[in-house]
C-alpha cells in the first residue's frame, strides 16, 4: 500500500496558525492513570500558536520546572473558519490535514495547580510546550474515524491509540469545539492521548506514528529527538 507522506510544515501552508485546541481526557484509559473522572462533555484547553515547535529534526525541553510530560496526539489542521452549530459534514469539509503532535505537559505543576483548583496554563502552554510533525495533505488514505497513533522512545512503544478508544470521535470534537471557539483556517485540533503518559529525557529518540486502524496500514511516521 502506499505511503501518503507529504512533507509541509505548517508555515509552507501558508496559513495563520492562530491556536491549538487541545482535548483533555479524550481516552478513557488515560484519565483513569492520571486518576481523573471521565467527563461527562470534551475537557478543552487551549495553546496559543507562540508555544508551537517543529517535531522533525528535534526540538528542546525546558529545564529545571519538574517533570516534562509527553502526549501523543493526533493532530488535526482546519482549513476554513468554522464557529456556531455545524454539521459532522462541514467538519469533515473542513479538514486540510492531518498530522500528530506531542502536548507537553508539566505534570509536576499540573498536578499542584489541579489541587488548587487553579486554570493550567503554566503546566500547557509554556514556550516549546505544543511539538508538531509536518502536516500530510493528501487525505485519500485518512479516514478521521479510523486512525490510530503509535508513540516510541528509543524504540520501544510507549503509547498506542486508536479512534475507536476515543470517548468524542474527532468529527464530534470539531462539531462541539466550533459550538464554543470561533476555529480559524489555519487553527489546530489536538485530539487527546491515550494512556502511557510519561517522562522525556535529553538525547531521547522519537517516533510518532500515524495508520489507518482497521487496516493497520501505516500512512505516516516522523523522528526526532529531545535537546
Ligand atoms: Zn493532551
Amino acid at each position: 500500500m502506499s505511503y501518503v507522506h507529504q512533507n509541509l510544515q505548517l508555515q509552507s501552508l501558508n496559513l495563520p496558525f492562530g491556536k491549538a485546541v487541545c482535548v483533555g481526557r479524550n481516552y478513557a484509559d488515560h484519565a483513569k492513570e492520571l486518576n481523573n473522572q471521565i467527563p461527562s462533555k470534551p475537557v478543552l484547553f487551549i495553546k496559543p500558536a507562540s508555544c508551537a515547535v517543529s517535531f522533525m529534526p528535534n526540538f528542546k525541553i525546558v529545564q529545571n520546572r519538574g517533570n516534562v510530560h509527553y502526549e501523543a496526539e493526533i493532530a488535526i489542521l482546519i482549513g476554513q473558519n468554522l464557529s456556531g452549530k455545524i454539521s459532522k459534514n462541514s467538519a469533515q469539509n473542513a479538514i486540510l490535514g492531518l498530522g500528530s503532535a506531542l502536548d507537553l505537559t508539566l505534570r509536576d505543576e499540573q498536578s499542584s495547580l489541579k489541587k488548587q483548583g487553579l486554570p493550567w496554563e503554566l503546566a500547557k502552554s509554556f514556550d516549546n510546550a505544543l511539538v508538531l510533525t509536518p502536516f500530510v495533505t493528501e487525505l485519500d488514505f485518512f479516514d478521521v474515524n479510523n486512525l490510530a497513533i503509535k508513540f516510541f522512545i528509543n524504540n520501544q512503544i510507549k503509547q498506542n491509540g486508536n479512534c475507536l478508544q476515543m470517548l468524542w470521535q474527532i468529527l464530534d470534537l470539531i462539531v462541539f469545539i466550533a459550538e464554543h471557539f470561533n476555529l480559524q483556517k489555519g487553527d489546530l485540533i489536538l485530539t487527546g492521548t491515550p494512556a502511557g503518559v510519561g517522562i522525556l529525557n535529553l538525547g531521547d529518540n522519537l517516533k510518532l506514528e500515524l495508520s489507518n486502524f482497521s487496516q493497520n496500514i501505516k500512512l505516516a511516521e516522523f523522528e526526532s529527538v529531545v535537546n
